[in-house]
């Protein structure tokens, strides 16, 4: 879960301590025979519901905010390697495996080189990736290198 804003558990502490103070002012007004005191009364809890309405829609509009943040945060597939990597870290690539699996979040290994080429691996599961292939000490490989020209 995406951590919570701190902003709405407080405006909804302040609300909930003005609903308590007019609250009060009301109780106290009961006795009173001052007209214009009740008026004023029953206008501040007009625009208290007001404001309750105006907290409601700045709280929606602060998850909708939240979704685009979380979707913006979502890792995309590397079409060469198949990894899942972030735009805000493309040096850090997560599992496939453990990734469309299960959705985990499994960091891969730093590059290591490796006998067969330049791989990283995941902790998790041990799926590995190579990112560089070298040329395997396999006549046919090596033949149809030549042929290609490099
Ligand atoms: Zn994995």
């Amino acid at each position: 879960m995406v951590g919570m804003d701190p902003m709405i558990p407080t405006a909804v502490t302040m609300l909930a301590n003005v609903v308590g103070t007019l609250r009060n002012a009301s109780d106290l007004a009961k006795s009173s025979t001052d007209a214009d005191l009740k008026i004023a009364i029953s206008e501040a809890y007009s625009a208290l519901i007001d404001l309750k309405a105006k907290i409601s829609e700045l709280d929606d509009e602060n998850r909708e905010l939240k979704a685009k943040l979380a979707q913006k945060e979502n890792w995309k597939r590397h079409s060469k390697f198949g990894y899942y990597i972030r735009d805000e870290e493309p040096d850090a690539p997560i599992c496939q495996k453990c990734y469309e699996g299960g959705g985990k979040i499994a960091y891969l290994s730093a590059v290591k080189q490796e006998p067969g080429g330049l791989r990283r691996e995941c902790i998790q599961c041990n799926h590995g990736v190579y990112e560089v292939r070298y040329p395997q000490a396999d006549t046919r490989v090596r033949g149809r290198r030549g042929w290609m020209g490099n």
